[in-house]
């Protein structure tokens, strides 16, 4: 690559290493005209599926809508935000494993669900009656009876204590 410093493309690595948790490759290179050193960086593109919208129409991935969508559900609730990064993570590379390129939005709104039915049950509850737009008090019993039955580690998490927070 072009030497930063005088242009030249005659530029050698001198050292390179795993950074980041080796998720990139750190090089110093230095210049063989002006004997400058510099670093470059390497990181693995990722291309991420695009959206498929219930109108047909295809847009492109957008992590910070998924973040945001997220974060708003879990407004005032005890979750770290290490807990959504680590939830985003998770849906992104379940996007990769699926081989496609395209997708349809709704595969997003599941897999936010099921995240979510991990995290936080109020955030779950919360994101399924905007996301399915519920019409009637019955489709919000459904889904809570669908989150009861996927609750397998009850201790921590009382059903009476989940009805007080989400009065
Ligand atoms: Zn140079």
């Amino acid at each position: 690559m072009r030497c930063p410093f005088c242009g030249t493309l005659d530029t050698k690595v001198v050292d390179s290493r795993l950074v980041s948790e080796a998720a990139q490759v750190r090089r110093r290179r230095t210049c063989i005209e002006c004997h400058e050193r510099f670093t470059t960086f390497e990181v693995a593109e990722l291309q991420m599926p695009r959206l498929i919208k219930n109108d047909g129409s295809r847009v492109p991935f957008d992590e910070e809508k998924l973040r945001s969508g997220i974060i708003k559900s879990l407004e005032k609730r005890p979750v770290s935000i290490e807990s959504v990064e680590t939830a985003i993570t998770k849906i992104k590379e379940k996007m990769q494993a699926t081989g496609e390129r395209e997708l349809p939005s709704r595969w997003i709104g599941e897999a936010v669900m099921e995240e979510l039915q991990r995290l936080d049950q109020v955030a779950y509850v919360r994101f399924a009656s905007i996301y399915r737009s519920f019409k009637d008090i019955n489709e919000f019993r459904e889904a809570i009876e669908h989150l009861e039955s996927h609750v397998t580690t009850a201790p921590n998490t009382p059903a009476k204590e989940y009805k007080e927070d989400n009065e």
